[in-house]
């Protein structure tokens, strides 16, 4: 095993089959309670057929066995190395003792074993060395790391986010100082927008950057909420920070984006002198705690490089357009967060799953004769009701995150990625904490004790509502924006794709045509409240109303989307195809209904909330 994650990334041909062989070897043989591969590989192959991705020029070098070898090989590293400690860095989180900040040593092993398996790179372009994997496919290998350590993930996930947004928007010199050594793992990287006073709105940042005569910045403020931003687990940390430089326009249009690195790098990549990027404090967060989340301030006089104060930065791109950098990010960043609350989801759900078929309690509540043994929980209608539920959460909404991913892999599809966008990130941040709070409700008394991992799993997920655009700002996002924009085309695309469905499912007949002709009612009812709410004259009602909306939105999404699933499974005999059968009618027969009292109260655009006063409360 330590073969595979000890491969070098010598050209993409290279990392996919050497380390594809490998895990292969290593046997994929043990039962993984991270997600189903065979649910995966019904989605990614029967379903989304990313096989033929393979087709298009930027993935012809790729094949079904190199994806399925990159899954096998992440399965195995997510296994080995990043689950085993998933509850012991939950118990111990960073601590800092005013020098230092120290992490438990399995967390780095992980890092290291994630780099050293060229994996950072898996998406990234072949002329930056990287192995060009299709999103959809990087998606999918991603959420088992995230299913087996969210915390540790994470410093991957903001390591890749940041040369991602490097290597659109830096210029050559900034690539060739920070790009390679964080996809060699040597430096990682943060998202640093946040401050105590700027959290959804943007356009309230203090943080300043004065230019310097040779063309560098200094910065001088304090960002709150830092994610990955003080440790000793790489050489340097890339901090993308924004800040507005004086002078420029107010509000959001006067925000650009620095690199501000911990340490600033000699022209011959070597490590130069500490910059006055400077932890003021840890926060101690709910979940998720194996990630060092910090207080950062810049320029506080601590550091001095150079001899002059203030925390060198380097602007990437054009003044004034780090807002729109960042947008380009936006939509992957969200998606990102869909899929680590499914993922989170989904773990629970098949530890709840296994819980049930071994826990003996009570009989039939209609043969309940004490001199018979006791049935495993999973025979009690209301367990697999709780059960059926996080099933379609979990499998709707990976589902619906694998979906979108697909549309960033084919190009021409932005109207209908950029709608579905906000339901890809809050419906998943909604309903798969959802499961997750099933799943304990499944596992009784023991599921609210720290013996067992569903109370991680509910703590770790509760933080996706939250962050990368709350739940209400996506709702904002969804009817303010995204159902008006470029004259309603991005609604015009959902329209036609859901259209696509029913008339497929309506071909295929029988359960599929009845589902379809339910679908296909309540998605016009959609676009006939969105009509009204939109045409009220009261927009201040309707946008008072967007988390009603967003929510039956979502809903109404997902039962496409498992419709979808109902008509890939083409008739095909087995428990599994039986089991998407079940769940497809479960989430129409318990979940959709529940949209049409949400249409009709938001038909009425109601002001209920807007005529709430402060003092009344
Ligand atoms: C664990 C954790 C990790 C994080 N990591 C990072 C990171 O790495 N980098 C980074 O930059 N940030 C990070 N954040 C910050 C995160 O993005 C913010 O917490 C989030 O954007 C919300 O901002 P806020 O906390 O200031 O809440 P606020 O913006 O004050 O929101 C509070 C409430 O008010 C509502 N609200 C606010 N404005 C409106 C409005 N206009 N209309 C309707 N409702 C509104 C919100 O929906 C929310 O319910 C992290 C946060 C946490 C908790």
């Amino acid at each position: 095993m330590d073969e595979v994650v000890g491969s070098q990334f010598h050209g993409r041909h290279r990392v996919l089959h050497t380390n594809v062989e490998l895990a292969r070897s290593a046997s994929a043989a043990v039962k993984s309670t991270l997600l189903s591969r065979r649910d995966l590989d019904f989605l990614l192959y029967e379903w989304l057929r990313v096989d033929e991705l393979t087709k298009q020029e930027r993935f012809t070098e790729h094949s079904r066995e190199t994806f399925d070898g990159v899954l096998d090989l992440c399965e195995q590293l997510a296994t080995r190395y990043f689950a085993p400690h998933n509850k012991k860095s939950d118990a111990n989180e960073p601590t800092f003792d005013g020098e230092k900040v120290s992490v438990i040593p399995e967390v780095k092993e992980a890092l290291d074993a994630f780099a050293r398996a060229d994996l950072l790179s898996m998406s990234m372009d072949a002329e930056l060395g990287g192995a060009q994997l299709p999103e959809t496919v990087a998606r999918a290998c991603f959420a088992l790391f995230v299913a087996a350590n969210v915390s540790t993930s994470g410093y991957v996930m903001l390591t890749i986010a940041t040369a991602d947004l490097l290597a659109k928007f830096g210029s050559t010199e900034q690539i060739d100082t920070f790009f390679g050594p964080m996809m060699a793992g040597r430096f990682s990287g943060t998202m640093a927008l946040s401050e105590t006073q700027a959290g959804s709105s943007l356009a309230d940042i203090l943080t300043r950057a004065e230019p310097q005569e040779d063309f560098s910045y200094r910065l001088f403020g304090s960002k709150m909420w830092i994610s990955g931003a003080e440790h000793e687990l790489t050489e340097n940390i890339v901090n993308m920070v924004l800040a507005k430089i004086p002078g420029g326009p107010a509000g959001t249009k006067g925000i650009s984006l620095f690199i501000v690195p911990r340490f600033l790098v000699n022209p011959d990549g070597s490590l130069g002198e500490r910059n006055d990027v400077v932890l003021a404090g840890l926060n101690h967060k709910m979940g998720q705690r194996g990630l060092v989340n910090t207080v950062l301030n810049f320029g506080e006089g601590k550091f001095t490089p150079g001899g002059s104060p203030g925390a060198v930065g380097y602007l990437v791109g054009e003044p004034h357009r780090g807002l729109v950098y960042m947008f380009h990010l936006m939509n992957e960043a969200r998606l990102g967060v869909g899929m680590a609350a499914v993922a989170l989801g989904y773990t629970g759900y098949l530890k709840s799953l296994a819980y049930a078929r071994e826990r003996p309690q009570g009989r039939p509540a209609t043969a309940k004769d004490p001199s018979t043994p006791q049935i495993p929980i999973i025979e009690h209608p209301d367990v697999k009701r709780m059960l059926l539920a996080q099933k379609t959460y979990v499998e709707g909404g990976m589902g619906l995150v694998l979906y979108c991913a697909k549309l960033v892999d084919v190009e021409g599809n932005e109207d209908l990625l950029d709608i579905l966008t906000p339901i890809a990130k809050s419906w998943p941040s909604q309903w798969c904490l959802e499961a997750n709070n099933l799943a304990i409700q499944v596992h009784g008394g023991y599921g609210y004790s720290r013996e067992y991992d569903v109370e991680q799993h509910y703590r770790d997920n509760r933080l996706n509502p939250i962050h990368e655009g709350t739940h209400g700002v996506q709702s904002l996002d969804l009817l303010g924006r995204k159902v008006t924009q470029r004259g309603g085309a991005s609604l015009a695309a959902l329209r036609a794709a859901v259209a696509r469905t029913i008339e497929a499912a309506r071909a295929a007949g029988g359960e599929a045509a009845e589902l379809a002709a339910q679908l296909d009612t309540t998605f016009q009812r959609l676009v006939g409240v969105t009509t009204a709410m939109l045409g009220s004259g009261d927009i201040d009602a309707a946008l008072a109303n967007s988390a009603v909306y967003l929510e039956a939105f979502g809903h109404i999404v997902i039962a496409w989307i498992w419709l979808e699933q109902l008509t890939a499974c083409n008739g095909r005999p087995g428990n599994f195809y039986d089991g998407k059968r079940q769940a497809a009618r479960y989430f129409f027969r318990y979940e959709l209904p529940k949209t049409a009292p949400a249409l009709d109260f938001l038909e009425s655009v109601d002001r209920t909330t807007l005529e709430m006063c402060d003092e009344w409360f």
